[in-house]
């Protein structure tokens, strides 16, 4: 691993620039700082052994925080490709578990610097919980206020490239940040367990749109659209909560055969054994099962014929890089073979451009979703879309 010296007093790295490195102190000090309104804020005071920058490193983000050397500092440098390879030959399961503490502790990370008082690296660790309850009021406040919001993204029929359906996307309206993705904080909701009732809301919400899309394009001879709403593990555990999902399906009215309830793949590996029940549970409302990011969870192919699914979306990141690497496009083509002979229909999540585009008409895919097709929009403009 390379080293760098900085003297006393130079910024390593600066807020908002793009990074793609971290650092080991070896010897000397850093300051981590941020300013808030105008006002420098030291968050933290890193001697020998600690790492900072890997936030970005991970997140793939821009830099939350400015570091600057406070003494004369000897770093080493980890590089994403150093990083990365490391995570690639990790166990599965510390993969898996890298991924969700680490989505969490971004989370934290970055709500400490937007609201949190200055404090140092000794106290960080007590605080977290502190703000943990903190994330977890705000989202409480929001569902109150009202402040979550579906948008619908089209998903495309190849048979006659119309859309076939949508799937619903959780967005927060936020007063003071604007609109934030669901990777920012749908992993606190899942800690907290707020998801539960707020993928309750989302489905009650998403078929009420369904609807009045339906309603729009109800011509002979075009199959019914369907809803594509994602589910979280969490919601799943406990086989109440299942009832619960099943009584808002019923006073939907929708038919529950234009339903998809998508379930990561981490569900099933994670505890395969409840996972058959809950899943067979759900499959006995009538809804259909998407198994999602398909290929990300290590899932054994074995395992699918233990679960009643309907759908398997094949995750973003195989269809962005199948164009540049051959092994993985063979891994996409013997997939699709193993879903059609298991009678599952195949959705392609993430198609940007139009090389991927004819990759997956050559694995025929039944399905396709991406931004080259559509975006995730209001429902709204939906509506005024399908009345096109
Ligand atoms: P997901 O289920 O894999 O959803 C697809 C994500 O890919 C969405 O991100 C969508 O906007 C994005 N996407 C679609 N096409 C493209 C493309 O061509 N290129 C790229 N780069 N991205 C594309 P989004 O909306 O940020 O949602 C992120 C994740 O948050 C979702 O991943 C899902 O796991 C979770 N999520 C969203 N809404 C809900 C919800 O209501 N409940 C639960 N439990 N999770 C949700
Ligand atoms: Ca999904
Ligand atoms: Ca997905």
């Amino acid at each position: 691993i390379p080293g760098q010296r900085f003297e006393a007093g130079t910024v390593i790295f600066e807020r908002g620039e793009q990074g793609d490195k971290a650092y080991l102190i070896r010897d000397g000090r850093v300051e981590i700082s941020t300013d808030q309104g105008g006002k420098k804020v030291v968050i933290a005071n890193l001697g020998p052994g600690e790492v900072f920058g890997e936030l970005a490193l991970i997140s793939h983000q821009a830099r939350t925080a400015t570091a600057t050397a406070a003494t004369d500092t000897e770093t080493l440098v980890i590089s994403t490709e150093r990083l990365q390879a490391a995570i690639d030959a990790a166990d599965p399961l510390l993969q898996t578990l890298l991924r969700g503490n680490l989505g969490r502790f971004i989370w934290t990370q970055r709500f400490m610097l937007q609201h949190a008082a200055p404090k140092t690296a000794e106290t960080s660790l007590e605080h977290q919980a502190e703000h943990d309850m903190a994330v977890e009021a705000d989202i409480q406040r929001a569902m109150k206020s009202r402040e979550f919001e579906l948008f619908y993204q089209p998903i495309i029929d190849l048979r006659d490239g119309r859309i076939g359906g949508f799937e619903a996307l959780m967005r927060w309206r936020h007063p003071d940040r604007g609109t934030v993705s669901p990777g920012e904080f749908i992993g606190v909701a899942e800690a907290t367990g707020q998801i539960v009732a707020m993928g309750a809301w989302a489905l009650e919400e998403a078929l009420d749109a369904l609807k009045r899309f339906q309603a729009i394009v109800d011509g002979p001879g075009r199959p019914p659209l369907f809803m594509s709403v994602n589910v979280s593990g969490r919601q799943l555990l406990e086989l109440e909560e299942i009832d619960r999902l099943g009584a808002v399906l019923a006073r939907s009215g929708v038919d529950p055969e234009q339903i998809k309830l998508e379930i990561t793949e981490s569900l099933l590996v994670d505890d395969p054994m409840h996972a058959a029940v809950a899943l067979q549970q759900l499959r006995e409302k009538g809804v259909r099962l998407a198994i999602d990011d398909f290929g990300t969870g290590y899932s054994s192919l074995s395992y699918l014929h233990l679960f009643p699914l309907d759908t398997l979306k094949i995750d973003r990141s195989f269809v962005s890089d199948m164009v540049h690497d051959p092994r993985r496009e063979r891994i996409v083509r013997a997939i699709s073979g193993l879903a059609r002979d298991l009678d599952l229909n195949i959705i392609a999540e993430g198609v940007e451009n139009d090389e991927e585009m004819q990759s997956l008409d050559r694995f025929e895919c039944d399905y396709v979703q991406g931004f080259l097709l559509a975006k995730p929009q209001t429902a709204g403009d939906i509506e005024a879309l399908l009345k096109q």
